[in-house]
C-alpha cells in the first residue's frame, strides 16, 4: 500500500500553488518546470530547474494534484 501510494507521487506531475514573498500574488506553477518560473506581478524567480524537479524558492500554500486541474 504505502508503496505503491509512493510511486504515484513520483510518476504523477504536480503543480504547486505557490505566494510570492514579494508581492502575495498566487499562481499555480509545475513542480517539473524545466525553466526558471518567475511571479507574473514583480518578477520574482519563484522557481528554478534542478535535476528534473523545479526548487521552489518561494512559500507553497497547496499541493494542487493534476486530476483536480
Ligand atoms: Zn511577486
Amino acid at each position: 500500500m504505502k508503496l505503491s501510494k509512493k510511486r504515484q507521487l513520483i510518476t504523477r506531475s504536480r503543480f504547486l500553488r505557490v505566494k510570492c514573498d514579494d508581492c502575495g500574488n498566487e499562481q499555480i506553477i509545475f513542480d517539473r518546470s524545466a525553466t526558471i518560473v518567475k511571479c507574473l506581478v514583480c518578477n520574482r524567480v519563484l522557481a528554478e530547474p534542478r535535476g528534473g524537479k523545479a526548487k521552489i524558492k518561494t512559500e507553497i500554500l497547496e499541493i494542487v494534484d493534476n486530476d483536480l486541474i
